[in-house]
């Protein structure tokens, strides 16, 4: 029964219909596998049996039916980001330990609509603010892969790391991440599977925690390609609780999977080699470059001055929004209170927040305080959304140019949970992937290569806003022509 958990959607989707296997099935085995595994990778921090048991059980009588939906019987871990109505979600913060939302978000809801289940909610960096998923207030999650000639834990990225290792993993068929910064695509690349941010506004945000509000966006950690495509056609859609949900009608992102990459112009800004890359990173790069090119793609070289700033402007925008999303973590709404005996209202917002709050959040609440404080703002906030504009409009000049862009997704690969990085050297690991997010631009990674230490590395396709499908048509040709070979990583699980 094991094997049902190798399967991907789509793989799924065929052999659920053709009666091979109940949804019952394939359910009792990923929890199976994914309650066994969590004392190595601590991949998840609930497990929602008895939802996802009574969810597989209509998605069989559903499909028996012959009624059912896209993703009928499909069972998701959900990053603990997103508020499942009835189920514990914290954000992996102690402030929000026992909080249990009495409404679900908008996303999970359509993918529950869609007939998928929740195996449960998946760990991660507290408030979705890291790299690496030591941040998180129940314990590391470790990634399933390990460097060919030593067992060293290795970091499975992040925010969204526990998505990324679950996947990869087979915790479940797909996770459910979010990209302020890159917290999609870094833990994808780390882990050797595919992640996809779509265009800001494509995906409602109700629901989900608030880290930064003008970056943060739903999307898909999975298998394939073709996954990818097939979750984010249940989850995006307008929805009039999110101001900032775009009013666009949402195609059919599979309508192009098998188009090829002739005519496409592909971008190629030079901005993204940066001295000290590992070689590897370069060759993945350069060989995606002439796979789509081998296909009749053209290959542009493109500016992109700014990308290097992308990074410290992020750092600004994203925790001045973080220093005024948090503040309603004050022990009088939500979750934890630390109150003694004689304590003023002002002690108890103190004595709450420096308890339930960890280190990292703590000191990024109060970096975006300072940059917003007068006589700062000017210097640190405004300087930041200015450089927030030009590099949008960067994008926009090379967008005239080109259809996609083609670049690596992270500077290296996953590195040890003792490695000890500097809080510098952890913000330049999302140098590749913030510019998408500041220009509110869809991009996805997909494995492309190995390092040295038979790590994967990723390659990011980048498109215009809203230009999903044709990041879908490139990423599929690419998956199909690099042809990656898991079985040449090395899983610990
Ligand atoms: N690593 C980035 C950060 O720490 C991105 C996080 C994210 O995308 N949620 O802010």
């Amino acid at each position: 029964m094991s094997e049902l958990t190798k399967f991907t959607i789509a793989q799924l989707q065929k052999k659920l219909a053709a009666k091979e296997c109940s949804a019952v099935e394939v359910t009792k085995a990923y929890l199976k596998r994914a309650v066994d595994l969590n004392a190595t990778l601590n991949a998840y921090v609930t497990f929602c049996e008895d939802e996802a048991l009574a969810k597989a059980a209509q998605a069989d009588q559903d499909l028996a039916a012959g009624k059912a939906t896209p993703l009928a019987g499909i069972p998701i871990g959900v990053k603990d980001l997103y508020c499942t109505k009835n189920i514990k979600t914290t954000a992996c913060s102690k402030i929000l330990e026992n909080f249990v939302p009495p409404y679900e978000s908008t996303v999970t809801e359509n993918l529950w609509a869609a007939g998928a289940l929740p195996l449960g909610k998946i760990n991660m960096d507290e408030f979705a603010m890291g790299s690496t998923n030591l941040y998180s207030a129940f314990g590391p999650v470790i990634n399933p892969l390990k460097r060919s000639d030593d067992d060293a834990q290795l970091v499975p990225g992040g925010s969204s790391g526990g998505s990324a290792a679950a996947v990869a993993a087979d915790l479940c068929a797909a996770a459910l991440g979010s990209d302020t910064g890159g917290s999609i695509r870094q833990p994808a690349a780390f882990n050797g599977i595919v992640g996809i941010k779509p265009t800001y506004g494509r995906c409602s945000r109700w629901g989900m925690i608030a880290y930064a509000s003008s970056l943060d966006q739903a999307g898909p950690l999975t298998k394939d390609v073709t996954d990818a495509a097939l979750i984010l056609n249940a989850i995006c859609g307008y929805d009039a609780k999110d101001s900032t949900s775009a009013q666009i009608d949402v195609p059919d992102f599979t309508a192009d999977l098998n188009k090829g990459v002739a005519g496409l112009k592909i971008g190629i800004p030079k901005s993204y080699q940066m001295d000290g890359m590992e070689p590897a990173i370069l060759e993945s790069w350069e060989n995606a470059a002439k796979l789509l090119e081998k296909q009749g793609a053209e290959l542009v070289e493109v500016e992109l001055p700014l990308t290097h700033y992308g990074a410290p402007a992020y750092y600004i925008i994203s925790t001045a929004e973080a220093s005024a999303n948090l503040a309603r973590y004050d022990g009088v709404k939500y979750g934890l209170r630390v109150h003694e005996q004689g304590d003023s209202l002002d002690d108890m917002y103190a004595k709450t927040r420096a308890v339930g709050f960890g280190e990292e959040v703590k000191s990024r609440i109060m970096v975006g305080t300072y940059v917003l404080s007068s006589g700062y703002y000017d210097a640190y906030y405004k300087k930041a959304q200015k450089v927030r504009r030009l590099i949008a409009e960067d994008f926009d000049k090379a967008f005239k140019q080109v259809d996609l862009l083609l670049t690596p997704t992270t500077p290296n690969a996953a590195f040890g949970v003792n490695d000890k990085l500097s809080t510098i050297e952890l913000y330049y690991n999302d140098i590749f992937t913030v510019p998408a997010n500041l220009a509110g631009l869809p991009a996805l990674s997909l494995p492309a290569g190995l390092n040295k230490d038979n790590l994967p590395l990723g390659v990011q396709i980048m498109a215009p806003r809203f230009a999903e499908t044709k990041i879908f048509q490139a990423a599929r040709h690419l998956e199909r022509e690099i042809a990656f070979d898991h079985s040449k990583l090395n899983y610990r699980v």
